[in-house]
């Protein structure tokens, strides 16, 4: 059969963390960290996407790895607009005759002046209609929320820069909240534990590492009642390692998690490991867990009467990378008071929210801007 070319529709999921790509009809097409490597003389673009990632805290001078995007809004306009045509040509493929139709999530805090920045990127990447959709619209369609129902539904999408909280009813957002705290400040507050308990500097990827492997929002002594004394120096993983059998292993197990820790000492200089526990990581997180569930505790006490009435009733929707924390949802359960779960998939919801949003667009039209 012979395939005429069409205009495609294209989904991003424009995240601090990670740029997820939907292409209507195909699905997801791309999945990578949002990150840019770039010269430092002429900021010539050297890599995008997994391949900067793993520049991040290694270039030579003359290379800077750099994350265009901060707190859920554009930081470096040039660089943001680079990487978004980078993206918009990939999900293309080569051959290129119309210009697609591209949809961007944003964070629902950001301001008319973020807004207009994404807009114009996404044109000048060559987009031939740009739309934007509200994160926690997109959320909750990706996560399978029926929004226009007559009833509230609270989503909450934790990623790497912001999280995102609304209550949604007849498919508008009645109330909402963007708090710029979310998974990237746990990793600095990781960093800065470290620093200063032990002196030692780690780098940005290492404290992810650890806020993934060790990272618990409700340890295991309170969690099952596990004693203090049972913490044994046994399961160590070491940093760096892919697998986790150790990790997985322990998660049920009464022994608390430990993992080895590369970094360089503060004083001297030199290189040096320490061993760090589930309990310390989770002292280090907790400040910025609350930070993080003020956004929802906000939005639940402005809520109208029925419509918290329906969320007692159906529970809150966590999705995002940083809904997948250990525990996460059992905090946000006993801060709110509202049974709380996490959605399928929860990194992918945004997009998929957005993706089948530029496919109805005639459906969510009240929710998108243009
Ligand atoms: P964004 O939309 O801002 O790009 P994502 O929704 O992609 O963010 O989530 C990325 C964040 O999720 C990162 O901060 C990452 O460290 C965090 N994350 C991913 N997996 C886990 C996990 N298993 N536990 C805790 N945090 C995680
Ligand atoms: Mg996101």
């Amino acid at each position: 059969m012979i395939k005429f070319p069409t205009t495609k529709k294209i989904g991003i999921d424009l995240g601090t963390a990670n740029t997820v790509v939907y292409v209507v009809g195909e699905g997801i097409v791309l999945n990578e960290p949002t990150v840019v490597a770039v010269t430092a003389e002429e900021n010539r673009v050297v890599a995008v996407g997994h391949e900067a990632k793993e520049m991040l805290g290694r270039t030579p001078g003359n290379v800077v790895a750099m994350r265009p995007m901060k707190d859920g809004v554009i930081a470096d306009y040039t660089i943001t607009e680079t990487m978004l045509t980078y993206f918009i040509n990939k999900a293309c493929g080569k051959s290129r005759f119309f210009k697609p139709e591209v949809m961007v999530c944003i964070p629902s805090g950001v301001t008319q002046v973020e807004r207009r920045a994404v807009l114009d990127a996404t044109m000048s990447a060559g987009a031939k209609t740009a739309y934007l959709i509200d994160e926690p619209l997109a959320a909750a369609i990706g996560a399978r929320i029926p929004i226009a129902q007559p009833a509230g539904h609270m989503i909450v999408n934790i990623g790497g820069g912001s999280t995102e909280t609304a209550v949604i009813s007849l498919g508008g957002v009645v109330v909402h909240s963007s708090v710029r705290v979310a998974g990237n400040k746990l990793d600095e507050a990781v960093a800065n534990f470290i620093r200063r308990k032990f002196n030692l500097l780690i780098g940005e990827t290492t404290a992810e590492t650890i806020k993934i492997e060790l990272g618990n929002a409700v340890p295991a002594k309170q969690d099952s009642g596990v004693s203090k004394a049972s913490i044994s120096k046994n399961p160590v993983i070491l940093e760096g390692s892919q697998s986790t059998p150790m990790g997985s292993k322990a998660q049920n197990s009464p022994l608390e998690k430990m993992m080895e820790i590369r970094g360089r000492d503060n004083i001297t200089g030199l290189p040096r490991s320490i061993e760090l526990t589930e309990a310390q990581v989770n002292e280090a997180i907790m400040p910025t867990l609350m930070e993080i569930l003020d956004g929802p505790k906000h939005v639940l006490e402005q809520c109208p009467p029925e419509l918290a009435a329906d969320i007692i009733d159906k529970g809150i929707v966590m999705s995002g990378g940083t809904s997948l924390l250990r525990n996460l949802d059992k905090l946000m359960t006993d801060v709110t008071g509202v049974p709380c779960h996490v959605a399928a998939d929860p990194l992918l919801c945004v997009v998929r929210g957005t993706g089948v949003a530029m496919e109805n667009i005639e459906l969510y039209k009240r929710s998108i801007k243009k």
